[in-house]
């Protein structure tokens, strides 16, 4: 099923996340942990692509493993390190697999740029070829809080436009860790004329390493109220996951109430976080 028609539907959608391994040695492991979120009957599964497309055959099996199991999969790929006919043997591949969903993305930019052999710029360059393709329901990466490399959030929001044309029919967005962050952001959207779905994109914090990685990563901003449950329980692995939860919880309602119907969890490969974020919210999934 496409993730655009999975959306549109009348009741909530909420959506996990799980990333490959490094190497095949993990694999048994994270596919477990991906097969026991998908027994928790989320609206789909999104498998991210490794860096440079250094796991892209592990994405494409727990993708398709996913949808054995009753689970619509979103297999990333990433553009910045791939030649055409890189694409084009992934996209055979994924369609063998019966994957129907494409989060096309960029990737960030390595270190050693140089050295780079890419036939692709941005992402909206992957996503036209995947268009071209063809039989994909194609989404891409947004950011409430401007993706680092824009100078500023309207040239950021163009580039989703450029987007939305080249054939994206959705978007995710980065984590984020205050909900008028994303509405402002929606607002901004439609007023440059961007009217594709927007899935609400949600981290729960459960240990505070994840914090330290997440302020690498990204730009998101850590509001006084989520650093304050940091500070307080980050040493106390158990009470800082309960907290996590529950925050990532409160802002999920929060956004259900304010007609975000989609919501993606950066689940992290952990079935027990996943299953606790359903379970808080079972009855307005109904
Ligand atoms: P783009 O959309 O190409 O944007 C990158 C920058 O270029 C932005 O500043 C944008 O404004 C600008 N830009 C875009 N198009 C144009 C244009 N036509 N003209 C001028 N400027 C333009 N990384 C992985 O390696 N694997 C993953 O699986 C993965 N999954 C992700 C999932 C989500 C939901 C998100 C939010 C990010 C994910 N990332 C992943 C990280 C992502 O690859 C990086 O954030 C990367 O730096 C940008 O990717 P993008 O697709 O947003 O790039």
């Amino acid at each position: 099923m496409k993730i655009t028609e999975i959306i549109s539907g009348k009741k909530p959608s909420l959506s996990f996340e799980v990333f490959p391994p490094k190497t095949s040695d993990n694999f048994e492991t994270v596919e477990a942990a991906a097969l026991k979120i998908a027994d928790l009957k989320p609206s789909y599964m999104s498998v991210t692509y490794g860096a440079g497309g250094s796991t892209s055959k592990f994405t494409a099996d727990i993708a398709a493993h996913i949808l054995e199991r009753g689970v619509t999969p979103l297999a990333h790929l990433t553009c910045i390190s791939s030649t055409r006919e890189n694409v084009r043997h992934q996209l055979d591949n994924l369609k063998k697999k019966g994957i129907e969903n494409i989060l096309a993305l960029r990737g960030d930019i390595p270190q050693d740029a140089e050295k780079l052999t890419s036939d692709y710029r941005y992402a909206s360059d992957l996503t036209k070829e995947i268009a071209e393709y063809g039989g994909f329901c194609i989404g891409g990466a947004c950011y409430p809080e401007t993706h680092p490399d824009s100078p500023n959030s309207d040239s950021d929001i163009e580039s989703l436009k450029i987007k939305a044309e080249s054939g994206c029919s959705f978007l995710t967005t980065q984590m984020f860790f205050d909900n008028n962050i994303l509405y402002n952001f929606m607002y901004r959207l439609l007023r440059k004329g961007v009217d594709i779905p927007v899935i609400a994109g949600i981290m729960p914090v459960t240990n505070a390493a994840q914090i330290k990685r997440i302020c690498s990563i990204s730009k998101s901003a850590l509001p006084q109220r989520f650093l304050r449950i940091v500070d307080r329980y980050g040493e106390k692995p158990e009470v800082m996951k309960q907290a996590g939860i529950a925050y990532a919880t409160e802002q999920i309602i929060d956004l259900f109430a304010n007609g975000i119907n989609a919501v993606h969890v950066y689940s992290m490969n952990k079935p027990d976080v996943a299953e606790a974020i359903k379970n808080n919210i079972s009855e307005i999934l109904k």
